[in-house]
């Protein structure tokens, strides 16, 4: 028995809204504020098909003219009974028939507790649940096509191979360690080597791919860095393709931090571009200086201006100074004019180096091609395999750890309890990532984070 919940499940403002509704009554409630056209209950409509009707709010008057569907269990999202009510997107409208719905006996949803329901029925897995959340808030194709993937189980299918593979191992070495007076045969140790093996090296590249994970989910932060008048308002505005940041001739005007999120191919690049670094007296200018180097060192991506049409001044050196060691573009600018700049110097401390105009637009597509390839997702496959969640990568990190030493064990010839118990811990961890192994509280958490409706 699940009691009903229901819930607004579209944002506010839009001309459509969608009451979703779940649980054991949830035909019931919705056929008992809605009638078809027809003159037929809703009761009796086909799943999954759009129905023509009205709508009533919780006195019986009429609220609109609109769709609603069913689905039986357990052919729906939370394989529940569900109905859905597709009405004007009108806040009045939506929260009367939310209103309605409750006085006939359903209840608030909780955030996340469609999906919730969906993970506790089988519908999927921990994994697929997870991903909903990623692919509602996608903020790139390639990060919907991601979770998409991840829905459809992506994620969860080669976790639950590596798992199986392994609770067969388990199984044989069982038999070994129940019976210690037998013989061991060789063969099994070697079997055993070879799935553990196959098995740390598949987690371990999954767990690995939660850094582009949070590249695609988080975006890149990316600080412009560079000595005052090379231009690096004038690159942000190239960048982002408005005049977001003030252009100006007067030095030092970009006092405090601008930032913007630009999308460039698959990457979602947060940019700030700083006060210009230069030894300053001006205590304000000061200020905006100490946090342009305080961001500069928490960005992933740094875009290091020069002027191409200057010589090297000292305040250069000191963005050289920054960059160094650090994943950075040197970016040299107003290539439009006569060039004067020692490369030779920049060659020693980048190895990317790109000739842009600011002005003209020219070179701005080589660098923004060398964008997504410097943050390691140029020609990156979005079939799903990339993991967004901490929580799956570091119980994925956990259980590829668990296999080594169960490797490690098999291969030193140590007793085949050493095996199983290292086994045992992979097959735990990996039962974390799909949900078959974790408690109420981590479920919780996870669903607490979704919005209302989903
Ligand atoms: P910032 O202080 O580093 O942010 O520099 P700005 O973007 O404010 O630019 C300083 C000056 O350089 C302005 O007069 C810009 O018009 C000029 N400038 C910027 N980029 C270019 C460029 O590519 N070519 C030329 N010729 N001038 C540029």
């Amino acid at each position: 028995m699940s009691d009903t919940i229901a819930a607004i499940a579209t944002a506010t403002g839009g001309p459509i809204g969608i009451l979703r509704v779940s649980g054991d009554a949830a035909i019931d409630v919705v056929s008992a504020i809605f009638a078809p056209k027809s003159g037929k209950s809703l009761r009796d409509a086909s799943s999954g098909r759009l129905v023509f009707g009205e709508l009533y709010d919780r006195s019986g008057d009429l609220l609109d003219c609109c769709f609603a569907a069913v689905f039986r269990a357990p052919h729906s999202y939370t394989g529940e009974c569900m109905a859905e009510i597709q009405c004007h997107g009108a806040p009045a409208v939506l929260s009367e028939a939310l209103s309605a719905l409750f006085a006939r006996g359903a209840r608030q949803a909780a955030p996340g507790e469609f999906t919730q329901r969906a993970f506790l029925n089988g519908k999927m897995d921990l994994s697929g649940a997870e991903a909903v959340q990623e692919l509602v808030s996608a903020r790139t194709v390639e990060a919907a096509r991601n979770a998409v993937a991840q829905i459809e189980g992506r994620v969860g299918t080669t976790v639950q191979h590596t798992r199986e593979a392994l609770l067969q191992l388990v199984a044989h070495f069982h038999a070994v360690v129940d019976f210690p007076d037998e013989e061991i045969d060789p063969f099994l140790f070697e079997q055993a080597q070879e799935t553990l093996h196959k098995a740390a090296s598949a987690l371990y590249q999954l767990a690995e791919s939660y850094e582009r994970g949070r590249i695609i989910a988080e975006g890149v932060p990316c600080v412009i860095l560079g000595r005052p008048n090379v231009g690096k308002s004038s690159l942000l505005n190239a960048i982002v393709g408005e005049e977001r940041a003030i252009v100006t001739e007067q030095p030092g005007t970009t006092r405090d931090i601008i930032d913007e999120t630009v999308r460039i191919g698959p990457v979602l690049l947060r940019i700030l571009d700083t006060a210009g670094l230069r030894d300053t007296n001006d205590p304000v200018e000061k200020i905006g200086i100490e946090r342009a180097l305080q961001r500069a060192n928490d960005a992933m991506l740094l875009l290091a201006v020069f002027d191409g049409a200057e010589d090297f001044s000292d305040d250069d050196l000191m963005v050289i100074a920054r960059s160094h060691g650090r994943r950075a573009i040197a970016v040299v600018n107003k290539s439009d004019k006569t060039q004067s700049l020692e490369l030779a110097r920049l060659e020693k401390h980048f190895s990317h180096i790109v000739h842009v105009s600011a002005r003209t637009g020219e070179g701005m597509d080589e660098l923004l091609h060398l964008i997504p390839a410097l943050v390691g997702l140029d020609g990156a496959v979005y079939d799903g395999s990339i993991i967004t969640s901490a929580r799956q990568a570091a119980a994925l990190a956990r259980a590829a750890e668990r296999c080594e030493a169960a490797l490690f064990a098999a291969q030193c010839g140590m007793t085949p309890d050493a095996v199983v118990m290292d086994a045992e811990g992979a097959i735990a961890a990996l039962g974390e990532v799909t949900g078959q192994n974790v408690t109420q509280d981590v479920v919780g958490r996870i669903f607490s984070n979704f919005c209302v409706g989903k």
